[in-house]
């Protein structure tokens, strides 16, 4: 499937997960995301700011989420589309 992309160093992709916010799910929802890494490289600042989603499907529910993930240089962060309260551990 595919040419996998070469990263060298940099790993291809993170673990994270959370909890299925559909009621009567007690489904943990883990899932390798991409990576979004900040781009010191680039000419402006505002275009440094790693931005990656992944789209994940939940096993008990089937529901599918979007995970977004942020770095303003500070570290990466993730977020669940539409789901603001949840908080996504990055393992
Ligand atoms: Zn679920």
């Amino acid at each position: 499937m595919g040419i996998a992309k070469d990263y060298m160093m940099e790993p291809e992709s993170i673990d994270v997960g959370f909890e299925c916010p559909t009621p009567q799910c007690d489904e943990i929802v883990e899932a390798s995301v991409e990576p979004a890494y900040y781009d010191t490289s680039a000419e402006n600042e505002s275009d440094m700011a790693g931005y990656s989603s992944t789209r994940i499907t939940c096993l008990g529910c089937k529901r599918e989420y979007i995970v977004e993930g942020h770095n303003y240089g500070a570290g990466m962060t993730y977020s669940v589309v539409n789901y603001p309260s949840i908080e996504v551990d990055v393992y």
